[in-house]
């Protein structure tokens, strides 16, 4: 799919509207679009045209694993009624990120291709604070009957308490609308000075608890590969798989969100993202001696070649367009 110069993993944000202040939201950033561009200066669909447009845009991509974010996507659950049985008739693996916020549609237990992911940031009291009026009552109730992933994003504040990530776990595991739990870690924008932010030895203490509860915790399904990438991100949008096997939409289905769905200018050297980190691990792996990072870059590049438009007539082309295309990535800024 590479080779085609399509992006094989599509992220929408079906709506700007959420019900939640979340601190540290990078979806409301305030220049999560571009500088001085945010969510909520665009306009949004519903009804009718959303699901028909939502669909058009998928169908142009046509991508094989898709993420459906926000704002929550559950403020648009009549329309994802209707395009979540039409993305399972593709054939297309769905990722929904919500908080919960309201009940699960009873008919989504039915999609064998759809992935509910819950945020759910840290212990109840912690996480009531942040996420109301997604509280930890509301999300257990509004689950009941499905199985979604836990997805926490691992603060500085949790971290100074000794034991915190392991009552988490211990506290899901129970749980048994719980599957799996996934853990990242706050990634902030360049220069951002939030209270989230963890310091490096946190983020090591984090890893390395992490590498040994998920011995006792089942549920937390992180290989250590995975954990380990947390300790050394991609260096910058460029380097980053995730980044560049993503292609990530606005709520107008037009703008596209650079360099990767967190917007703005993300931080990589502090980059916390599950799913970077686990094409980061995959990238690391060797396959006959050649890094599987290295593929991916091979195939990109021959997708640019493919897709740069032929010359005209009597114009000399670029002798060196790998060259080019390899120091464009390397101009290409981080936060
Ligand atoms: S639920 Fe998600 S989109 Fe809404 S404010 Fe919280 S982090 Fe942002
Ligand atoms: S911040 Fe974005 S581009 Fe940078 S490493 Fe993380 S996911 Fe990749």
């Amino acid at each position: 799919m590479l080779l085609t110069g399509k992006k094989p993993a599509l992220s929408i944000e079906i709506t700007k509207e959420c019900p939640l202040r979340c601190p540290g939201c990078y979806a409301y950033g305030a220049d999560h679009l571009g500088e001085g561009s945010g969510l909520r200066q665009l306009s949004d669909f519903r009804g009718d045209e959303l699901v028909s447009k939502f669909l058009t845009l998928v169908d142009e991509h046509n991508p094989i694993h898709l993420s459906i974010v926000g704002g929550d996507p559950l403020v648009r659950y009549r329309e994802l009624n209707q395009i979540l049985p039409e993305l399972e008739r593709r054939g297309i693996h769905v990722q929904l990120v919500t908080s919960a916020f309201r009940q699960l549609p009873p008919e989504w237990t039915k999609l064998k291709l759809l992935y509910v992911v819950v945020s759910i940031d840290g212990l109840a009291p912690e996480h009531d604070k942040r996420r109301a009026p997604a509280t930890y009552e509301r999300i257990l109730k509004n689950i009941q009957g499905h199985k979604i992933t836990v997805h926490c994003t691992i603060t500085s504040q949790m971290m100074r308490r000794a034991g915190y990530l392991q009552e988490f776990l211990a506290f899901w595991n129970n749980i048994p609308e719980a599957k799996r739990v996934w853990m990242s870690m706050y990634t902030p924008q360049v220069g951002e000075r939030a209270e989230e932010i963890l310091s490096q030895s946190q983020r090591s203490q984090a890893v390395s608890e992490l590498v040994e509860l998920r011995k006792s915790y089942p549920k937390l399904e992180m290989k250590e590969a995975v954990l380990k990438a947390f300790l050394r991100p991609p260096a910058t949008p460029s380097e980053c798989i995730f980044a560049q096997t993503t292609h990530s939409m606005s709520a107008d289905l037009t703008t596209v969100i650079n360099p990767c769905q967190f917007g703005g200018a993300p931080d990589c050297s502090q980059c916390g993202c599950i799913a970077s980190m686990g094409l980061e691990a995959l990238g690391r792996h060797r396959v006959l001696q050649v890094q599987v990072r290295d593929l991916f870059r091979i195939t990109t590049r021959v997708a640019k070649l493919r897709m740069r438009p032929q010359p005209a007539r009597g114009i000399t082309p670029d002798p060196f367009p790998i060259l080019s295309s390899a120091a464009k990535e390397q101009a290409s800024t981080t936060r």
